[in-house]
């Protein structure tokens, strides 16, 4: 349960009350709760201990039951406000990481994990590929459908990328209508495979527009690369596929092509 306050009562023999408050403290699931320890007179020493705990409040017996009223009121008023500052606070974290029409990650978050990734890949010497992927001739379908039309395929079509890659997988829109994915722990030949399959998927089943029964057909163009093993930057990484993205523009577009190893 969400609870909103804890009181701990301490004159009990068989607990140690100050374990409790810590334990609490410690915990994840309970660490922003307010804790109010109830203790005896003169036992200043366990007020003391209990405050550098992060015991919110403390009351000394006899209690007042208007005082212990007040005082939980004032705790629970107080965790509310910190709630709903901590999560305003994590959404404004996830909106500056996320893009706004996809919902996929944006670029920032690419550049801030694509580097942890490959070093992690690199210490543990495992492969890590990566693809980058861009719809083929995007600029005519917002010239004679529209740019609404143009944000509904990019929806549809980072929706597709995101249900095709494993969970593991980092799928983030990286500008316009090119898209990366980083997958960890997948080798080149397995990086080809679900490039592939990322081509059929977007090739395979039209695209609704919005407000109209046309269906577009779309097809993406995508560029693979994979880690060098004995040293890679993101850049390096990026580019290699970027270069291959290129190419298979080049050769006819609607093609996956691999990065010379
Ligand atoms: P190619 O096959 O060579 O990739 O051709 P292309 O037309 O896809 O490439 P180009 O880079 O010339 O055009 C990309 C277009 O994507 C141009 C731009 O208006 C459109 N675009 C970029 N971002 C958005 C967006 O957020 N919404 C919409 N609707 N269009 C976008
Ligand atoms: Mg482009
Ligand atoms: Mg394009």
């Amino acid at each position: 349960n969400s609870f909103d306050l804890v009181i701990v009562n301490s004159n009990f023999d068989d607990y140690d009350p100050l374990r409790l408050c810590s334990q609490l403290r410690s915990l994840e699931r309970t660490r922003y709760i307010p804790l109010l320890i109830i203790t005896e007179q003169g036992h200043d020493d366990m007020v003391v201990r209990a405050l550098d705990l992060g015991v919110t409040d403390y009351l000394i017996r006899p209690v007042d039951p208007n005082e212990l009223v007040a005082r939980s009121l004032t705790q629970i008023r107080r965790k509310h406000c910190n709630d709903r500052l901590r999560a305003s606070v994590k959404q404004t974290i996830e909106l500056a990481v996320t893009d706004g029409l996809t919902g996929l990650h944006n670029r920032r978050y690419l550049d801030n994990h694509l580097k942890i990734l490959i070093d992690r890949a690199l210490a543990r010497g495992r492969p890590l590929s990566i693809c980058i992927t861009d719809i083929d001739r995007f600029k005519s379908v917002n010239d004679t459908y529209g740019h609404d039309a143009g944000d509904e395929v990019l929806r549809e079509f980072a929706h597709r990328v995101r249900s095709t890659v494993r969970g593991a997988d980092l799928a983030c829109r990286f500008g316009g209508e090119e898209f990366v994915v980083v997958m960890p722990d997948t080798s080149a030949d397995a990086a080809a495979a679900i490039a592939e399959r990322l081509r059929t998927i977007v090739e395979d089943r039209s695209f609704a527009l919005p407000n109209s029964d046309t269906r577009l057909s779309i097809t993406a163009s995508l560029g693979i690369a994979t880690l060098n093993p004995e040293g890679d930057t993101a850049e390096a990484l990026l580019k290699r596929a970027d270069t291959a993205l290129y190419q298979a523009k080049n050769n006819g577009r609607n093609r996956v092509v691999a990065a010379a190893a």
